[in-house]
């Protein structure tokens, strides 16, 4: 069922698609629609002003703080959103012999293992039973290893990364700056923007050093790792404008503590949540088992879900909306990204409760 275009004026979303921006983001983003830097609108910088460097500079040296890359990685700054890296990963990673093995976990790594088979061979491992020492005979080489680390659809997260016997390829599209990344095994990391990073247009891919260098020969340039990575991703117009949204959320997430504070928060709210529904007596139904549940989006449905209907209806009336479940697996879902303010989630709390009274 779908919801409103946008949650009105104090009304408060939970939508998976897009993680909301915090009032100093929006006022920053506000202000420098009609001045920048004492210069001209962002909306229309070029990209080859000094400004745009020093901006996407900026931009790149707070995601290497933030999440504590070290050095031997590029950070790149693409587009087509993570489902164009589906396929470009293994367009850009994998050789003529190689495979890629994919953890099948919910529905976006389904997604990345489908789109990735139609350019390679690809071995389909479940996070309970990696068994990397044993891959059959008739297995070709594995190249790397993806997963998803938090599935944004199911509710469900990797509590830390899998060691690997091969390097570790992570959409993390919703958790990003969420949580501390080891990076021990990580080939390549990639995120869509309008979850954790600001707004649609910008794709962030942080890729190891070698691992460039093996593209196929068909693949375009501007999909190209190794070539973005030479041309500074300047190859041809990078989206500005999210990439100056991604400049003031990463300033606005260094000014509240980093990642440690907002991985410290993501605990501390899904924690509340959780325990809510745990505790309504089986009114409301987590669906995932506690040692994978998702800090970001926790999924849970109705002990009687022919209530679903009204739970939506009556959650949009006290100004709370698109909590309904992903189309494909129904139920409900609340989206707990960073700009996500804590009157909607204490709001949330109480609509849970008073939901209960009246129907439970
Ligand atoms: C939203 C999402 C995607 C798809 O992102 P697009 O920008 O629409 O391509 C992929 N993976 C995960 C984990 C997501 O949450």
């Amino acid at each position: 069922m779908a919801g409103p275009s946008a949650a009105p004026a104090g009304g408060h979303s939970f939508s998976a698609a897009a993680g909301p921006l915090p009032p100093e983001v929006v006022d920053e983003v506000a202000q420098a629609c009609r001045s920048w830097r004492g210069g001209g609108p962002v909306l229309s910088l070029p990209f080859t002003s000094e400004a745009f460097r020093e901006l996407q500079h900026e931009t790149q040296a707070r995601l290497r703080r933030l999440l504590g890359i070290p050095p031997g990685y590029q950070v790149l700054f693409m587009q087509g959103g993570a489902s164009a890296q589906f396929a470009l990963v293994p367009l850009n990673l994998l050789g003529p012999d190689d495979a890629a093995a994919h953890m099948d976990t919910g529905h976006w790594s389904r997604r990345a293992a489908a789109e990735a088979a139609r350019h390679a061979r690809v071995v389909s491992l479940r996070h309970d039973a990696l068994d990397p020492s044993a891959p059959s005979p008739d297995t070709a080489p594995v190249a790397y290893l993806h997963l998803t680390s938090n599935e944004t659809a199911d509710g469900w997260q990797w509590p830390r990364l899998p060691a690997s016997p091969w390097p570790l390829v992570v959409d993390m599209s919703s958790d990003l700056l969420t949580r501390e990344i080891d990076w021990t095994d990580l080939g390549l990391l990639y995120a869509s923007a309008q979850k954790a990073l600001g707004v649609p247009g910008l794709t962030l891919v942080v890729v190891r050093d070698e691992l460039l260098g093996r593209a196929r020969p068909s693949v375009p340039g501007v999909m190209n790792y190794t070539a973005l990575a030479a041309a500074d991703s300047r190859l041809n117009t990078p989206p500005v404008f999210a990439i100056f949204v991604a400049h003031a959320m990463l300033g606005w997430i260094e000014r509240q503590g980093g990642v440690p504070a907002m991985a410290h928060t993501a605990a501390r709210r899904s924690e509340a949540v959780y325990q809510a529904l745990d505790a309504s007596g089986g009114f409301y139904r987590p669906g995932v088992d506690p040692a994978w549940r998702s800090r970001i989006n926790p999924c849970f449905g109705l002990a009687d879900p022919a209530l679903t209907p009204r739970f939506l209806e009556q959650a949009r009336a006290a100004g709370l909306f698109d909590l309904q479940g992903h189309p494909d697996l129904g139920g409900l879902r609340v989206s707990l990204y960073n700009g996500t303010p804590e009157a909607a989630v204490s709001a949330l709390m109480s609509f849970l409760r008073a939901f209960q009274r009246n129907h439970g």
